[in-house]
């Protein structure tokens, strides 16, 4: 007879694949990320649907078949409403989810990613924000999690030449890991772009886990059109050397 695993997980993804099946991805406690069929799924009398909607908290039990695992239950632990009543919300798991499926490669458990992943989908549910505070949610979760895949970018002095910073005159590699001066901007090849001072501060307590700090603070066009620049350069960088 089949081993059944039994974890908690949040649903991320869904796939429909056949007739009424789906294919899920669902981040675990216990094994990280799993890729799980849900068999017959979609039938309205199935008993998997409950405990499978996106973007929820869910105990699941599964069988490793030969190819894929097979989802044999499924009880909804944590439900977050307010995600699914707000558009913006909304469109925010969606990034979220997408930046764990891309950027977590194999099945493997991961205590930090696991916690990160918990305490973004409470806030993102209870809190009350601004367009751009709730961006601030999806950033706050993407660095934290390039950082825990061991991609912590250099912010505290020259990532090229080790040169103490100057605020007006930083730029941003990719390639190189982190800030630049402007005397390595000079001698590197590859694309580099301005980065604002109060873009770094916002990167380092993003890494400081310092949400208390980030909440209060006042962020202007300019500052998240900076920092979107810089997360989305990071993020397809890091991408294309992963792929
Ligand atoms: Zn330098």
């Amino acid at each position: 007879m089949a081993t059944h695993y039994r974890t908690w997980g949040f649903v991320l993804k869904k796939e429909n694949i056949r007739e009424d099946d789906r294919l899920l991805t669902i981040f675990s406690k216990d094994f990280g990320k799993l890729k799980i069929l849900g068999r017959a799924i979609r039938k309205i009398k199935s008993k998997l649907r409950g405990g499978s909607q996106l973007f929820t908290l869910s105990e699941i039990e599964f069988i490793q078949g030969k190819t894929y695992k097979t989802l044999t239950d499924a009880i909804l632990v944590k439900d977050f409403p307010e995600i699914k009543k707000n558009l913006g919300k909304l469109k925010i798991a969606y990034q979220i989810s997408q930046a764990l499926d891309n950027l977590v490669r194999g099945q493997e458990p991961d205590e930090k990613i696991w916690k990160l992943l918990n305490e973004t989908f409470k806030r993102l549910n209870n809190l009350q924000f601004t367009v751009y505070s709730l961006q601030l949610i999806y950033y706050y979760f993407l660095w934290n999690l390039l950082s825990f895949l061991g991609y912590t970018p250099q912010l505290y002095h020259c990532a090229l030449g080790q040169e103490k910073l100057i605020p007006a005159q930083i730029f941003w590699s990719s390639k190189e890991g982190g800030v630049i001066c402007k005397n390595c901007s000079k001698k590197i090849k590859e694309t580099f772009f301005k980065i604002e001072p109060d873009t770094i501060k916002l990167l380092r307590l993003i890494l400081k886990k310092d949400w208390v700090t980030l909440q209060r603070l006042k962020i202007d066009r300019g500052l998240h059109q900076n920092l979107r620049e810089v997360s989305k350069n990071f993020y397809s960088y890091i991408l294309s050397q992963i792929e």
